[in-house]
């Protein structure tokens, strides 16, 4: 009976169904197979069709002319959750879920009345209204007049492969631990916005954002609590952007933000850019809750933008914008600031000090020079450690070039590690040689003393080497002391514990309270240099200096001058009751052996 046209593709995918369909149901299947084997091949096929059609994985329907549904099998029940008696005399209609347009079911209809057939994803909507992808094949069978007889339809749920390309999706685009973008995807985005740009004249903007002394929190209360902090971050950033801009975490506590089509003007641009960068830094600035506890954090934002005539490099934008973050970092932090060309040679600059300063540590670059400490009689009282990096082409490299890198870095945790080490083994050294060295000066920067592990340090570095804890003075500056002063204090109680002394270096030149001076437990004013320099004649100079040593002698402090040059400062530093001197007039700092060498020759 020639009752069906389109019926070859449909038999030849039918026999290859029935035969994957023998092996995923086989126990299914055997039992009618085998019955049926004693007939006729005639009275096989209906039955097989049956089979396949009963036991088929796949969800399949047959329809009218008009789309009235004639039959499902019991596939279609389980996935649709419509019984046979529910489908029957619907329209496949019945499972439609609203997301897809009319012109998608346009294209659908043409392909089936074109080609007779159509295949592709849709969703479709359950009976209990849940959503679903299914993967649909459908079929027109005709008459030999072309006339449609059925249709014929068979899908199956991919919800599981869907899930599974939205998992490796998100695993190549999105930060695991954030939910953000990647840099991946940042980049993706970022180069459509140029070209965009290009195209629109309007600027677009890349914001680089780093938290400040992120370190210190993963340090000081563990890799969880920081986790924990980078996540609450996250939905900050994101609740106080636009949802048309990205934001993606690059890695560690950096993250960038895209900002487009701004305007069409570079200075409505910066202003708009700005006033993101500031909304951004209120909103990280408020205080968080990790794990019961508030924590305050600021950050470090660098700008640049982009607009026509910027040559396609997303690499260029984020690192401009990065360079533009560092200067944040160096204008004191918790700011912002617009990246310009001049900052480019200045972070390649910045860029190889840190990399050879790495290497440096690790090679025994960094070693101490010590410039001694006498009294008027000239007796000596003790030294001060100074750092010196002994660079293999560039000689020796003063503090004053490279301790600032290392402050912005956080290298300066390690590097300031490493002098108290080596400081304290030079005294135990000296000690052992029977060299009396009454004390040695070490100075702390304001971030090594803050750290957490810093009272841990000194105790394991004093235990490693041996040195005298009553022979180690640190120098702190008055900065250090203006913030949380209590946790400051008791941190000094603890070292003093051990013997440690204090000196408040470079005194006079910062913003030190008379209060707070009152409650330290220090030992000593160190008088800055730049009141020594001009003095005697510089009646206000000699006037400071004065105040200073009848403020440590009432305090009951000792006093000590630094960059003592000439004989008229001693004597009118002696004059004024200080005893205790540094500077180039006795010596200037220099390597230990020197002072061994002078040592074993006059005695
Ligand atoms: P500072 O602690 O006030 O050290 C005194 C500085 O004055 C030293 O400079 C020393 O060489 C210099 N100086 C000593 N006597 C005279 C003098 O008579 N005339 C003049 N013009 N200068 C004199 P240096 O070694 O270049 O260190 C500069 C600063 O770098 C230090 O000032 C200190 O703040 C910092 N620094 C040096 N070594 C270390 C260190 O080991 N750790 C830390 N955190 N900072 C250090
Ligand atoms: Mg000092
Ligand atoms: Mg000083």
């Amino acid at each position: 009976m020639p009752l069906f046209k389109k019926i070859d593709y449909f038999s030849t995918s039918l026999e290859q169904e029935i035969s994957s369909s023998f092996q995923q149901h086989s126990l299914l299947a055997t039992g009618s197979i085998q019955l049926n084997l004693a007939s006729s091949p005639s009275q096989i096929e209906p039955t097989l069709y049956r089979c396949f059609f009963e036991h088929s994985s796949d969800a399949m329907l047959i329809a009218d002319a008009n789309c009235k549904i004639l039959h499902v099998n019991p596939a279609f029940v389980a996935i649709t959750g419509y019984s046979l008696e529910e489908s029957v005399g619907q329209v496949p209609y019945l499972l439609a879920s609203g997301e897809h347009k009319a012109s998608f079911y346009d294209r659908l209809w043409e392909s089936l009345n074109q080609k007779g057939q159509w295949r592709g994803e849709l969703v479709n909507k359950h009976k209990n209204g849940d959503l679903f992808p299914i993967w649909q094949r459908i079929n027109v069978i005709e008459d030999d007049s072309g006339q449609v007889l059925y249709y014929i339809s068979a899908f199956s749920d991919i919800s599981i492969i869907k899930n599974t390309e939205r998992k490796l999706w998100q695993m190549a685009h999105l930060d695991a631990l954030s939910g953000l973008a990647n840099r991946a995807l940042f980049e993706q985005r970022l180069l459509q916005e140029i070209f965009a740009a290009k195209r629109s004249g309007q600027f677009g903007a890349v914001i680089f954002l780093d938290l400040d002394d992120f370190k210190k929190v993963n340090d000081c209360l563990g890799h969880r609590c920081g986790d924990l902090l980078l996540q609450e971050v996250a939905k900050r950033l994101q609740s106080h952007l636009r949802t048309e801009d990205t934001v993606a975490r690059l890695g560690g506590d950096e993250f960038v933000i895209l900002l487009s089509g701004l305007t069409h003007k570079r200075e409505d641009a910066e202003t708009m850019a700005g006033s993101v960068a500031q909304k951004v830094l209120n909103a990280l600035l408020q205080v968080y809750l990790i794990d019961g506890q508030e924590l305050q954090i600021s950050a470090s934002l660098g700008i640049t933008l982009f607009s026509t005539g910027f040559d396609e490099s997303t690499e260029k934008l984020l690192r401009q914008a990065d360079i533009a973050m560092y200067a944040a970092k160096t204008e004191g932090k918790s700011t912002y600031s617009f990246y310009h060309t001049g900052m480019l040679e200045q972070a390649n600059k910045r860029l190889s000090i840190e990399t050879e300063l790495r290497f440096a540590l690790q090679n025994d670059q960094i070693i101490l020079f010590y410039q001694p400490q006498y009294n008027v009689a000239h007796r000596l009282l003790g030294f001060e450690a100074l750092v010196r990096w002994q660079h293999p082409e560039k000689g020796m490299i003063s503090p004053a070039d490279f301790l600032p890198v290392a402050e912005e870095t956080g290298l300066i945790i390690e590097l300031g590690e490493r002098i108290l080490y080596l400081a304290c083994r030079q005294l135990a050294a000296w000690h052992a040689q029977d060299f009396e060295v009454p004390h040695l000066a070490v100075n702390i920067s304001p971030a090594q003393f803050k750290h957490c592990r810093f009272v841990d340090v000194v105790a394991s570095t004093l235990a490693s080497t041996g040195a005298d804890a009553h022979s180690v003075m640190l120098e702190i500056t008055e900065n250090m002391i203006i913030k949380d002063v209590n946790t400051v204090i008791e941190k000094m109680q603890l070292l003093k514990q051990s013997g440690i002394r204090f000196s408040i270096d470079d005194f006079g030149t910062g913003y030190s309270s008379l209060a707070y001076l009152k409650r330290l437990p220090i030992d000593q004013l160190k008088i800055d240099r730049s009141f020594v320099q001009d003095i005697p004649y510089n009646k206000n100079d000699v006037a400071i200096v004065n105040t200073i040593i009848s403020l440590a002698d009432n305090l009951r402090l000792e006093v000590i001058a630094e960059g003592v040059e000439t004989l008229e400062q001693l004597n009118c530093l002696a004059e004024s009751g200080c005893n205790a001197f540094q500077g180039f007039w006795f010596s200037p700092p220099l390597p230990a052996y020197q002072y061994e060498e002078g040592y074993t020759q006059s005695s």
